[in-house]
């Protein structure tokens, strides 16, 4: 398989909408090197959720509060967010109401016509096809047969290093929905799925129900979060998810104003759920991945394919699917990120990062006996250097002389979200 190499510099963000945006980065994605520093290596969550200060750092006053609203901290007043809010046109934005929480915090549906679905809202009936015009479709499903396209959303979660030195021993590519709090608190982190050739996607800066918020807030929440993968990593997602899948028109219609296309998922392993809610037990999460690995071979899927949900949140949930992967690949002719499943083969702003087209890679995966399994057609960050080449721990000779204190921030990544 020929390696496609685009050398060109990356470009500057010139959304399809020409909104006004300022995302910045002096990281190179094509050349990353992680340090060799206890919290990129060790196997030990304490030892990995060790605060650490780095030249990926963020200036605290220049951002929202990590894990508050993106609006705040003076974010919505700033002088960058206003020239950004005042560049949309937001006459055309579909007026649609902003949802409300119940009691038991779930959303209020009283009064809305979920059979009519006018605002395509996914959290009333699953729409993922805009009624409204000029709106970015959400993609769902990887369509070629046989397909298991793999999410993992929630991350980057500081103790993860088992999970994706995993991942990159089985050269397994996924898509990772990341939080923009957690990549600001856990910049290597983010680093390490860019470096190792993961898709990379948005998860909004804090997680919150966006048909819930105001078009400032939901624009707050997905532009920050570009905002800090792209000063992190040095690549700006065209992809996102809304939290618990709650999306309708109105935000839809926001997000496309950034170039932002949404991915839902077909089958949710409710992984996150296991011990949390009641009722839903680690052995009902094992059932769920059994039920979903058997729809591999009982024809389910010989027409197209799947994509599904499960978590970087915690050591349980990304245990799950390392204990039921090997079962998944047997039952799956094809495992993959959603960028490779779909064709997608420029899915940052940034032409110069490629992944391959479906038949590249699946003209790759079939070859495993010659262990060219990796993603061939690609020019992935994965690709460029291995994690552990004495040039990178020469290099992290510079990280390691900029420890500094421990941030109270440290303490947010160990929150626990669904
Ligand atoms: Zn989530």
């Amino acid at each position: 398989m020929v390696w496609k190499i685009a050398l060109a510099a990356a470009t500057a963000f010139m959304g399809a909408n020409a909104v006004t945006t300022n995302y910045q980065s002096t990281v190179d994605p094509l050349n990353i090197v992680l340090p060799d520093i206890p919290q990129t290596t060790s196997l030990d969550s304490g030892v990995q959720c060790t605060y650490y200060n780095s030249p990926n750092a963020i200036v605290p006053s220049e951002w929202p509060t990590v894990w508050g609203s993106a609006t705040s901290n003076g974010m919505n007043t700033s002088a960058e967010f206003t020239a950004l809010y005042n560049s949309i046109d937001w006459t055309k934005a579909p007026n649609f109401p902003v949802r409300k929480l119940n009691a038991a915090g779930g959303l209020d549906m009283t009064g809305y016509d979920g059979a009519a679905d006018p605002a395509c809202w996914w959290s009333a009936s699953t729409c993922k096809t805009p009624k409204t015009a000029g709106i970015n479709a959400d993609l769902y499903a990887c369509p070629e047969p046989d397909v298991w396209g793999i999410t993992f959303d929630d991350g980057p979660n500081c103790s993860h290093n088992a999970f994706y030195d995993y991942l990159e021993k089985e050269k397994q590519k996924a898509t990772m929905f990341y939080i923009g709090s957690n990549v600001v608190n856990w910049p290597y982190g983010a680093l390490r799925g860019v470096k190792d050739g993961h898709h990379i996607a948005g998860h909004t800066w804090s997680h919150k129900m966006m048909t819930t918020l105001t078009n400032q807030e939901v624009l707050a929440e997905l532009y920050y979060t570009q905002k800090a993968i792209k000063h992190v990593t040095g690549i700006t997602p065209k992809h996102w998810r809304p939290a618990l899948g709650d999306l309708d028109d109105r935000v839809r219609w926001i997000a496309t104003q950034l170039d932002l296309t949404a991915i839902l998922w077909t089958l949710d392993t409710f992984d996150w759920a296991a011990n949390v809610t009641p009722g839903i037990t680690e052995q009902t999460v094992d059932d769920n991945y059994e039920a979903y690995i058997k729809m591999g071979t009982n024809g389910s899927y010989a027409n197209s394919g799947n994509i599904v949900l499960s978590h970087e949140i915690n050591d349980m949930t990304m245990q799950f699917f390392m204990k039921h992967y090997p079962e998944i690949k047997k039952a799956y002719s094809h495992v993959m990120d959603v960028a490779t499943c779909m064709n997608i083969t420029q899915p940052y702003v940034e032409s110069a990062v490629t992944f391959p087209t479906f038949d590249q890679a699946v003209g790759s995966t079939t070859n495993t006996s010659t262990g060219a399994s990796s993603a061939s057609g690609a020019t992935t960050p994965g690709a460029a250097k291995a994690s552990t080449s004495p040039a990178a721990s020469a290099a992290a000779s510079v990280y390691t002389s900029l420890n500094g204190p421990l941030f109270i921030a440290a303490l947010f990544g160990l929150l626990v979200l669904v």
